[in-house]
Formats: C-alpha cells, structure tokens, sequence
C-alpha cells in the first residue's frame, strides 16, 4: 500500500482536470541528453552513442566543456558505408569497442545507445550487448538501450538507461527488512543532502538508483518501497513494481512544501514517527521558506508559460504556483503520467490549462496570445520569442542545474526570478 499525504485531497486542483492532447511538430531534445549527466553520475559507466556525426555534436555541445577532458562518452560514426550496407556495422562496433576498452580499462560498464541512424540501418544493440558481453565479461559488462529521437524525448533517455540496470540489481533476500530506493538522478550535492536527512529522521539506510556505481546496484524486491526523485521515470518505475517494489505516492522534492511532503511519505511508509521526522527536516524546511520569501515578493502575481521539455513541467508550475504566488497560464509536457503526478496535479491551481505533446506552431500562437511574464521553453524557441519580446528561460537549465531538496529552493526560485530581473535592468 503507498503512503498517503493527509494535505492532498483527492478531488482537489488539477486532479480531474481536462488535458489538450497535441500530437504535431514539436521542438524537443531526443534521449541522447540524459548522458550529460548520466555519465556524471555513474563514474564507472562510459556511454557509446552509434550514431552520426549529428549526435555527436549534440552530446559535445551540451556536455560543453566536458570534451577537453577525458569524458566517459563518445560516438561510434554511422557513416555512408554503413548506410548503404557496404560495411559490416557489427564488425566495426566490435573492433571499436575492442580499442575503446583497451585504452579505457576502468569502465565496468558500458552502454551502447541506441540513435535515429541506427535505428534507420536496423542495427541491433541488443544482440550486440549480449555478443561484447560475453566477450568481456567478466571485467565489463555491456547493457544498451534508445536515446533516439524517433523514440524518447529528452529526459526519457535516463528512463530507458535505469530501465536497462533494473535486470542487473539483485534480488533482495526473502524476508528482508523494508528499504527505502530513491529513484531518479540527482546531483552527488543533493544526493548527500538527502542521505544526511534520512539518516537525522531515523531511517534505514536509503539506496538511490542512479549511484555513483553502475555495477554495484541495491537489492530489489517486495519489501523494496520505491520514492521517485523524477517524475520522468515510467518504465524504470514499472520495471522496478514487476519485480516487487511498491511506489511511496508523493509529490516531488521541489521548493519547501514538496521537499517536505517527499520526505515525510517517505518517512510514513517506512514506519518512522511523524513528529520526529518532522523535527529532523525543521531546521532545513525554515531555511528553504526564508529563501523563498525574498523572490515570491517579486515574482507573485507573474504569469508563466510552459512548453512541453523535460516532464518537469507540472511539478515546476506547482512550485511556482504555491510557493513563489505565480500564475501558471499553460502547463505543457511531452507526456502526463496521472498516477505518477497524482499528488502534483492535486496541487496545481484548479483552472491550470494543462496540454500534452505539441503541435509547436499552435502553442506559439496560443502563448503569444496569453502574452505570458515568462516563458519556459527549448533553447530553439527562446530566441525567437526573445525577439518578439518575450523574457525566457531554458527548460534545459531546470534539468542541468541541482534543483530538488530544501538547500536549492532558493536557487531554483532564482533561476524563474533572473530573467525578468535582466529585463527590468536593461529596460532601466
Ligand atoms: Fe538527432 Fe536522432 Fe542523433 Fe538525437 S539521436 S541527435 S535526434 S539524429
């Protein structure tokens, strides 16, 4: 049974809510992104893109200064040969991944992601992960999964790499006392945040998937309850719940009020007392408010657009709804889990338009007419709209910078207020 957070009720908000189902052109990074911070993240884990020399210039320009380093990504080039079937691309993905783990003997796992060419030449990375692995093993062992385009949008690329891990985590031993797995990448800062505010409120050692190890993975099983860092996570969560895990219904860990709902259901469903975990999270829930309160004096009553990006988006309006005074005037998102936001959509503001995939051209009219204070959209749309007087702010940044847990409400109530404060600068 999952925990239940008494402040929600059930016919509040947004719950109920119509959605606009939009499926046209949209303008939304593909999976690949999920390896700029993935391979942060797992730091024995090397991600090999097969693809073109396009994904390759995505991964370099996103992952910015990373390529002058000895980065834990790269790609294997699709290139005409392969195209027109005059290369055996399996002969050539081997011989690449045979030079790639000579000169890199610490990778223990390495990912083949799957992209728009490789699946155009039907290539299959499957096979292919099982062939290297048995030929590496025991020192690395080989996973893959999409990162493409015709496939994942953005934040779904992390979706189907934890979704791969999930058959490589143990099974928990039958019997075993209830543990706690918080699923989703979080940055190493807020990660240690939580541990020390799990650990303060009397729970037992927490597990997150991602960890700094993609070979070392917690046990899994019935007594596993699953806490969602990402609200991005559909088929890792239903890999996970197949093999016995129980989602903890919660909101997710943005501004002071949904840190603290976070926490405490996660403090419920392991059993632990109410009012000492309240008292544990106090300190840090009271610096978060104070951090708050200086921007909801300027951006209260500011209405706010939102383009469909990284699934980050109705939890976001929420935040900025509740906790900063601001006016949601569309929320749109690749794609709405109902039972996954169930606790968001309940917080929402009732009357929030919500919208669902894109039709970009439609949306740009629908937002020009709203004539919204702030716009969250791709780094494709912000320009344009800048150009027509618009004040933006990147969706990418919202997923690049640490935003969750009580030390970062501040600054992620800053990331809304800085480019309306830019414009009031050079209006002045
Ligand atoms: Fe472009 Fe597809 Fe490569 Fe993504 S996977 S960069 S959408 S070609």
């Amino acid at each position: 049974m999952s925990a239940v957070i008494p402040v929600v009720r059930a016919d509040a908000g947004c719950t109920d809510a119509p959605v606009l189902r939009e499926r046209g052109q949209r303008e939304v990074f593909c999976g690949l992104t999920g390896i700029v911070w993935l391979h942060r993240k797992l730091q024995d884990a090397f991600f090999l893109v097969v693809g073109s020399r396009t994904c390759a210039h995505l991964l370099q320009s996103a992952a910015g200064v990373m390529i002058f380093a000895e980065p834990r990504f790269a790609t294997a080039i699709i290139d005409e040969r392969d195209l027109a079937g005059l290369a055996d691309a399996n002969d050539e993905l081997d011989r690449v991944v045979q030079r790639l783990l000579a000169r890199r003997p610490d990778i223990r796992m390495l990912f083949l992601v799957g992209s728009c060419p490789s699946e155009v030449i039907k290539l299959d990375l499957a096979r292919a992960a099982q062939r290297l692995s048995q030929v590496h093993a025991p020192a690395v062992r080989v996973l893959n999964y999409s990162g493409s385009g015709i496939e994942t949008t953005f934040t779904e690329g992390e979706d189907a790499c934890l979704a791969a891990l999930v058959p490589q985590m143990p099974a928990a031993a039958p019997g075993a006392p209830a543990s706690l797995l918080v699923l989703g990448a979080l940055a190493d800062v807020v990660e240690d945040q939580f541990r020390r505010l799990f650990d303060a409120m009397g729970l037992p050692p927490v597990a997150f998937l991602p960890g700094r190890s993609a070979v070392r993975l917690p046990a899994v099983g019935p007594n596993t309850r699953l806490l969602l860092a990402q609200p991005f996570l559909a088929a890792t969560t239903k890999a996970l719940e197949d093999r016995g895990a129980r989602r903890i219904a919660a909101p997710f860990p943005l501004g002071a009020e949904g840190s603290a709902a976070w926490l405490m259901a996660a403090a419920a469903a392991m059993g632990v007392d109410a009012a000492r975990a309240a008292q544990a999270i106090a300190p840090a829930r009271a610096r978060a408010t104070a951090a708050l309160a200086a921007h909801r004096e300027r951006l209260a009553g500011r209405r706010i657009f939102f383009f469909p990006d990284s699934q980050l988006e109705v939890p976001l309006a929420r935040f900025v709804a509740r906790e900063l005074g601001m006016v949601p005037v569309e929320v749109g998102t690749p794609y709405l889990h109902r039972a996954h936001l169930a606790e968001e959509l309940a917080w929402l503001p009732a009357g929030t338009p919500l919208s669902e995939g894109q039709d970009v051209e439609r949306q740009l009219d629908r937002c020009r007419a709203l004539a919204p204070d702030l716009v969250v959209c791709g780094l494709g749309l912000a320009n344009p709209l800048e150009a027509e007087g618009m004040a933006t702010k990147w969706a990418i940044e919202l997923v690049f910078t640490p935003i969750q847990g009580f030390e970062q409400a501040g600054d992620l109530a800053a990331l809304f207020a800085r480019p309306l404060l830019r414009r009031e600068r050079l209006a002045a």
